[in-house]
Formats: structure tokens, sequence, C-alpha cells
């Protein structure tokens, strides 16, 4: 034993600690599962007021048990855990499991508690899982541990499954039992005291039996862990997961345009950055999960259909090619093979429709030769199952063709499972995902090539300008600092930027009419005049943006008028006034432990109504910022259409990474903004942006 979880995942020996005859009570249900799951190992349920528990001798201490014990349940009150945990150190125990609810999740006399019981746990080596969680289950023969009060026992698989929830963990278990779908390990962590999930990412990644991790997690200790780890055992195999709080509205009250957008997406360009599969709902990622455990990745995304009923290969083709597949032909060798072997009625395209008369040898040469084919990556099967076939027949030619190719094979296997029980354990032996659904089946077959897609995508690369002034930025963050002033000014944020050479249009600052007459003339006209004040952060909001101003009159003007309306303390930002062609936004946030989201879009005074923004992470690559470009549903308006010229994407690429590279080297810039970044199809420049620290 070299792993410290093994002691958790491989017990040899388990006891409970708060034990209990009372049926419906944690206490009992544990022993009970450990049982009924045919734990392969003694059980020892700890109580002192009882002779025995489910006809197995208690014991009145942890220290009075004869045998060594590697792992211990503790489902007593908060107040008594340090003690036993104590105990249990004694007693030599290598992993615990709290199941108690009642610690840090309560406030800080739970987390003294739990301090408390931890750094007992911590003198003696042992590792903890929970408080406040359900605990493991391992499937595996060798030990079917049960581990854990729930009440869904898995069949072993090679999905292996982590979870923050305990509630979303045991609907995802439930799920892949309803599909007839093994499990090999299970665990819940609750709290996460000790045993966090990226270590158990880890050991799911050592563990040869799992194909595949399902991963369900809502926020994190530690990201950089987490994220490490993930990169870690995304280059091992598949992680899939999913998150919740996409629609957090926390930061709707943010003084940013970013603040307001970005919501708490975070942890889904976590998923990106580190190579996980995310999903957006429960029920594809199970789905997913299935095909990913039984069959290889494809290589590409062209994929081939074999059908017997018509009406389902359509709505196949709509959801694979919604999700970004392609059909491509058979070529003229493999149909002039298939017109040999196929019936008469059969259609021979692609989707090969061989009629719902075709028996083994028609499915068995159809998938052949579809498989043989190098213009597929993979096959998408409908099989309704004809009571006038030899389904079971069908069955095994299906899975002996797909068992000797690298190629994937899903199926849209529709029948009634009770009938067809022969045929429907064929395909499940021989590891042929099967889904109810015509659009279930594309999905999953869809989130295998997505997951090829976002596998085989170029890093690219982060640069690192040489070009800019960090002294200077640093300075002027200080000073601000100092000054105890988060939102900087006018002349602090142009500065900052210029700083990173990013181009921003011509400015000057002025505090009345005179000197706004005077930087109007030099800077040239017509000029744009914008109230300058910490008090005013949507300028166009309360009329503090005046544009298009062509001569000295209309500067005294807008000047005057300002001082009324705004107060006379407020100090305006003089700038040359711009051709419209394109106004973008990049904004990038601070998220803890994470850097900085960077978001690219459509910017301009709609930003807020059209949202058409996208999100990456900091330090963005050339290649992340590129697909970051071509991510927003705007982006033909950036290429160009009609005759109209786009904007340069090169120099666009080159700010978006100017401004990443700005808040990895001062991550006290909570926002910022450029809205709006005037684009153009040479050159660009920043008219209006503002910075948090
Ligand atoms: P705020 O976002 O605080 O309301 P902006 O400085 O972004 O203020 O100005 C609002 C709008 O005015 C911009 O979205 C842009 O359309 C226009 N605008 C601002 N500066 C210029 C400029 N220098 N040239 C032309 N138009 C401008
Ligand atoms: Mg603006």
């Amino acid at each position: 034993m070299t792993n410290p979880l093994d002691a958790l995942f491989k017990p040899k020996a388990v006891a409970l600690i708060g034990a209990s005859q009372k049926e419906l009570s944690i206490g009992n249900v544990i022993i009970k599962n450990l049982l009924f799951y045919n734990f392969n190992g003694p059980v020892y349920p700890i109580n002192p007021k009882v002779e025995e528990i489910r006809g197995l001798k208690a014991y009145p201490s942890i220290l009075a048990v004869p045998g060594d014990v590697d792992l211990v349940h503790i489902v007593i009150p908060p107040p008594f855990v340090p003690e036993e945990v104590e105990n249990c150190g004694k007693k030599g125990v290598k992993a615990i499991i709290v199941n108690t609810a009642g610690f840090a999740e309560m406030g800080a006399e739970g987390e003294a508690l739990q301090n408390d019981f931890l750094s007992r746990a911590k003198k003696y080596g042992i590792r903890v899982v929970g408080p406040n969680c359900q605990g493991i289950i391992n499937s595996d023969p060798n030990f079917k541990a049960y581990c854990n009060f729930t009440f869904t026992f898995p069949e072993p698989g090679h999905i292996s499954v982590v979870a923050q929830s305990g509630g979303v963990g045991a609907v995802i278990l439930q799920a892949f039992y309803d599909m007839g779908i093994g499990v090999g390990m299970y665990a819940s962590n609750g709290n996460g005291s000790d045993v966090s999930i990226p270590e158990i990412m880890r050991y799911y990644g050592e563990d040869d039996n799992c194909r595949v991790v399902v991963l369900y997690v809502e926020s994190l200790d530690n990201p950089k862990e987490f994220m490490d780890v993930a990169r870690e055992v995304s280059k091992k195999k598949p992680i899939l997961a999913i998150t919740a709080g996409r629609t957090d509205k926390g930061a709707e009250a943010s003084r940013s345009h970013i603040g307001g957008l970005a919501g708490s997406i975070s942890m889904e360009l976590i998923f990106k950055k580190t190579g996980i599969l995310g999903f957006t709902n429960q029920h594809d990622l199970c789905n997913a999960a299935v095909a990913f455990s039984y069959q290889p990745i494809p290589q590409g995304n062209r994929v081939g259909i074999i059908t017997n009923t018509g009406g389902p290969s359509v709505i196949a083709i709509d959801e694979l090619v919604s999700c970004g597949l392609e059909l491509p032909q058979l070529s003229e060798k493999a149909a002039s093979q298939l017109k040999e072997t196929m019936l008469e009625s059969a259609s021979i395209h692609n989707p090969l429709d061989v009629v719902a008369t075709a028996g083994p040898n028609h499915f068995k040469s159809a998938l052949e030769v579809m498989l043989n084919e190098p213009q597929y990556d993979s096959i998408y099967i409908n099989f309704v199952t004809p009571p006038f076939v030899d389904c079971e027949s069908v069955a095994k030619e299906i899975v002996s063709a797909a068992a000797k190719s690298s190629k994937p094979v899903v199926c849209n296997y529709m029948t009634d499972k009770q009938k067809w029980q022969g045929t429907s354990s064929i395909f499940k032996a021989g590891e042929i995902p099967c889904f109810d659904f015509a659009e279930t089946a594309a999905r999953a077959l869809s989130d295998l090539v997505r997951y090829k897609l976002m596998r085989s995508k170029k890093a690219g690369e982060i640069r690192a300008f040489t070009d800019v002034n960090k002294e200077s930025v640093a300075a002027i963050i200080s000073q601000a600092k100092s000054h105890n002033r988060e939102v900087l000014s006018a002349r602090e944020v142009y500065n900052i930027i210029s700083a990173y050479n990013i181009p921003v249009a011509p400015w000057s600052i002025a505090s009345d009419v005179t000197q706004a007459i005077n930087s109007a003339e030099s800077l040239g006209f017509p000029v744009v005049i914008k109230v300058d004040s910490e008090k005013y952060i949507h300028k166009s909001d309360v009329d503090g943006v005046a544009v298009n101003i062509r001569d000295a009159a209309a500067v005294r003007e807008v000047v005057e008028r300002m001082q009324r309306t705004l107060g006379n303390d407020i100090q305006f930002f003089i700038q040359q006034f711009l051709p419209h062609h394109r106004e973008l936004i990049i904004g990038a946030k601070a998220e803890t432990g994470v850097g900085h989201l960077i978001m690219f879009g459509l910017g301009g005074i709609f930003v807020e109504v059209l949202k058409d923004v996208a999100f990456t992470l900091s330090p963005v690559t050339d290649a992340e910022a590129s697909e970051l470009i071509d991510s927003i549903k705007a982006v033909a308006l950036l290429h160009g259409f009609r005759g109209e010229k786009g904007v340069n994407t090169e120099l666009l690429i080159e700010i978006i990474q100017r401004v990443s590279m700005l808040v990895v080297d001062f991550p006290e810039i909570r926002e910022l903004d450029i809205n709006p970044l005037f684009a153009y199809n040479d050159t660009m420049f920043a008219v209006d942006a503002r910075i948090i620290i």
C-alpha cells in the first residue's frame, strides 16, 4: 500500500463509531449497506450501550476492537468527534469518514471543532473525508466497500464519480444504475476539510480500472491545486464535469461592464483551460460518460450512419450536424460493395438505410464497410428491434465489428428492454453504448467528438511583451493605493494602458473652460468632451459625454453645461473625435486564486443589451485570444462582409494579450475594461477605459 487513500477506498476492516440499533439512523444504515454490498472484511459497530447491531458484535470503544481497523465512520454529534478521532489515532486507524454535519458549514463554533479534530487526525497521520459528507463506494469485487449511507448499489464499472454535493452525486449514481451501467469508485467529500477533490481525482487517475472521471464541483478551496491536478489527470483519461451557479447574480452590482456580465462562469473556464470536458446538464453528462467508458475517442468529426428506420436518423442528423459533425458520402468502392451485400430496398448512402428486414449479415457488412471507410471517424447506429429479425445475432455482429475497430460506435437502441433482454445484454457485454432516443445517442457521440477537438486544440503561446513600462504602472497603482482610491482617474487609466502599448486616442485633461478650449485646439477639432470624476462611472448615463464638438464656442457650451448639471468640482477629459467603425470591448476581472477572467465582445453603449461577449482566463495565449474572438456571435462583423472591411484581428489578438499581461503583472487590478475599443481594418484605439484596484 503506497497511496494514503488506499485505506479509504480499499479498506480491509471498517468500524462505525455511533453505530445504532435504530433502523432509521445513519449509524444503522451504513452497517446495513456494508453487509448488503458484501464488504470483504470485518465490520465493527462501536456502541457502549448495546451488545449487537444487525447480528454483529458491538464494541464499547474503537480501542476495544480486536483486529486492525483501517477505516472508521464517525456519525456521533460534533462535540464528541475530536475525542474519538484521538482514540482512532491510538488504535492505528488510517482513514476516517466524518459523516456528521454541524462543523465549519455552521459557523465559528463548528469550525473550531472541525479544526480540533483535524489537528488530532494530522498528529496521527489519519486522512479525513468530510465532515458533513456521504463517504465512498468501491465496487471492486476485491473490496465491495459501501462506506456510505445512500441506497444505490452499483455494479462494477469503469466510470468513477467524485461529487462535492452528495445530493448530485447520488443522483448521478442512480442514473448510471438505471441505465444498467456500472461505477468503479464513488466519493462525496462534503466540507472537504482534508481529503480534497483534486486528491480524489488524482487517485482515480492512477486507478487502471477507471476509464473516465465524472466530476461535480461547485467551488474550489485551492484553484491552483485543482488546475494542476486536472491537467495531469486529463492527460491520462477523460474528465467530464459539471458545475452549478452559472446564473449567479452576485456580481450584478459591479461598477464595470465585465463585473455585470461575468457572473460565476470561471469554473467552466477552468474546465476548458485544464482539458476537462464541461457539461451544462446532468443528463448529457451521464450519457456521455457511458460512451466514454465503452468506446474509443474518434479522430475527427466525420460520422457514418447506419439505420433500420427512417425518422430517427433524421433526428440524429439534426443533432449531429448542429454539434458540428459532418456526414461525408460513401466512397464509390464502398457503395458498390454494399450494393452486393444489402437488401434490394436498402438505400446506399450516408445515412445507410439497411431497412427494417435487415438481418445479422446486413448489419455486419454495413458496419464493416463503413468502419473501413477512411472518411468516417465514428459510426452512429439506429437499431429498432423488428420482431421478424434475429435481433440477438444483429447485436452480436455489431459488437464484433465494433470490437475490431479503433473507431467509436454509438447506438440508438429502440425497444422494450424487458422483452429484448437478450439483445440488450449482448450490447452491454460488448460495451456498445446504447441510448433510448436518437438525439441522446447523437449527443453522446457528439461529446466524444467535442472532446477530441478540445484535446487537439493548439495551446498557443503566451507573449511576454518587452516594450512595456512596468515601473510607471507600479507607481500609478501605489500612488492610488496610498490615497485609498479604488477607481482610477482617466489620466491614470490612460497612462497605464499606454504603458502597455495599447493604443489610445489622443487626449488631455482640463479643469475649466479655458483649459478645455486650449486642449481641444491642440488636439484638433472635432473633439469629444467627457466628465472625469470618480462619481460618474458610466458617463453617458449622466449626459457626461459630448461627441463631435466642432469649435471653441461649442466646447464652452458643453463644459458650462456639465459644470451646471454635474457639479463644479469635475474635471474634463478631452479626446480626439474618431470615426465610427466597430466598437469592441475588452475586459478583465480578478478571480480569487485563479487569475483574471478576460472578456471580449461587441462593445459600445449596447454591450449590456446585446451581451455578445465571450470569456477566457489569463494568461491568454494567442490561440486562446483567437478562439475568443471567433466565439462571439457577431464574429462575421469583425471579419468583414458585403464589401465592408473587417478589423485587424492580428492587432486585436495582440491587444487582448497585452491586457492579459497587464493584469497578470498587476494582480491588484480588480476590474479593467476598455469600452469601446474603436477598431478599424488597420489600427485600433481605446476611447474609454476604467480600472478598479
Ligand atoms: P461611458 O461608457 O462612460 O458612457 P464612453 O467614453 O464610452 O462613456 O462614451 C460613450 C460612447 O461615446 C462610446 O461608446 C462611443 O460610441 C462614443 N465615443 C466616446 N469617445 C469617442 C471618441 N473619441 N470618438 C468618437 N466617439 C466616441
Ligand atoms: Mg464606455
